[in-house]
């Protein structure tokens, strides 16, 4: 059952959609909603991995996305033109990095690993403000619970552009760019501190969990979003999958084989769910698609 506190967010997003719609027709953008739980992005079982639980949008709602962004494709902005301030909020339960309390160096290798994921792409990003809060509660905060709303609304910097970066010990998930105007206090990216760059997780441990979840703070579905449909995950160079990609990087695989869905699995995709040593590439219409998502929702 849905909490008092998820109906409010509910209705707020269906007010926002709707807003959003009146204001897409009479400038000729468009707007995109998002909404609760759809089994398509769920972990498969068997992944091995960081879990990431970012939820997607319904089918209805993904196609007011994609005729959104139908209308607003524009010229790509040059490479590293647009600047992301990065708020880090280090969540922990005692003192000392094995308890979460993530050092500087750390905070700084995991902005080296967003730029170089992001250096052929419109984005470069920069370390502004870090804060450091001991809070057992707030730490193991999942998505969708009281202290997730508590801490975020407390810590958040309440902007837009900028990247509210969470670190603690519930989970990695990530809020999409159509809610941003809805709920700007939940705005932003979670990630399990052992993934960040040097952490303790035994397959995820070089920052690229950051890169999967800015991917979809950025505007990505999971490259097996809509499994084996022509839309699938409404990017047209990543081929349609079935299933994440397992954990031994099964490149080669084809689980939508066939000449309606031609093209491999994608499993080096950031948003797969391979291994940090699995992941290493956006294709060149993902970059496009956080573009212009960015310029839809994101800009200052
Ligand atoms: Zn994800």
């Amino acid at each position: 059952m849905k909490t008092s506190t998820k109906d409010c967010r509910l209705v707020f997003r269906i007010t926002a959609f709707f807003a959003a719609l009146v204001l897409a027709v009479s400038c000729s953008h468009k707007p995109e909603p998002v909404n609760e739980n759809t089994a398509a992005s769920q972990q498969p079982a068997g992944t091995g991995i960081e879990e990431c639980l970012t939820k997607s949008p319904d089918d209805k709602q993904k196609i007011a996305v994609q005729k959104s962004l139908d209308q607003l494709r524009h010229a790509r902005r040059a490479t590293e033109s647009v600047m992301i301030d990065v708020a880090f909020h280090v969540l922990y339960k005692a003192p000392g990095a094995a308890n979460g309390e993530v050092d500087q160096a750390t905070l700084n290798k995991q902005i080296d690993v967003l730029n170089a994921a992001y250096s052929g792409t419109p984005f470069k990003f920069r370390l502004a403000s870090v804060d450091k809060t001991l809070n057992v509660s707030w730490f193991n905060m999942v998505q969708d619970s009281a202290d997730e709303v508590l801490a975020k609304s407390r810590l958040g910097i309440k902007r837009k552009e900028v990247l509210n970066f969470y670190t603690g010990g519930g989970g990695n998930w990530s809020t999409f760019p159509w809610d941003v105007s809805a709920e700007l206090d939940l705005d932003g990216v979670v990630c399990t501190f052992s993934t960040l760059p040097g952490g303790s997780s035994s397959s995820n441990n070089e920052g690229d969990v950051a890169v999967h979840e800015v991917g979809h703070w950025l505007g990505l579905f999971h490259t097996f979003e809509g499994k084996c449909t022509a839309d699938n995950d409404l990017v047209s160079d990543t081929p349609a999958e079935q299933i994440a990609a397992t954990a031994n990087c099964p490149i080669g695989r084809d689980t939508c084989p066939g000449a309606s869905f031609p093209g491999l699995d994608p499993v080096t995709n950031y948003m797969d769910y391979g291994t940090d040593a699995c992941r290493k590439e956006f294709t060149s219409e993902q970059v496009s698609r956080m573009d212009a998502m960015h310029a839809l929702y994101r800009k200052p």
